[in-house]
């Protein structure tokens, strides 16, 4: 059995359900023609430049406490 506790995977644009992450990120890359931004750590695709910022910015604060563990 499957749970979804959290299903990120509905596009903001015309409110589609996919079934994966990965194939939110192409729907949009080839639904609605959005450039996909990399991030460049550890090469996770985003819809939104905004959120690559965060989530690098949060890889970057996960190194930080992993050194001084
Ligand atoms: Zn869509
Ligand atoms: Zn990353």
């Amino acid at each position: 059995m499957k749970f979804f506790a959290r299903n990120n995977n509905t596009c903001e644009f015309c409110k589609a359900k996919l079934a994966s992450y990965e194939e939110l990120i192409s729907h949009a890359r080839h639904e609605h023609h959005r450039t996909i931004v990399k991030c460049s750590g550890c090469g996770k695709e985003f819809i939104h430049e905004k959120d690559r910022l965060h989530h690098q910015r949060e890889e970057q604060e996960r190194k930080v406490k992993n050194r001084y563990r």
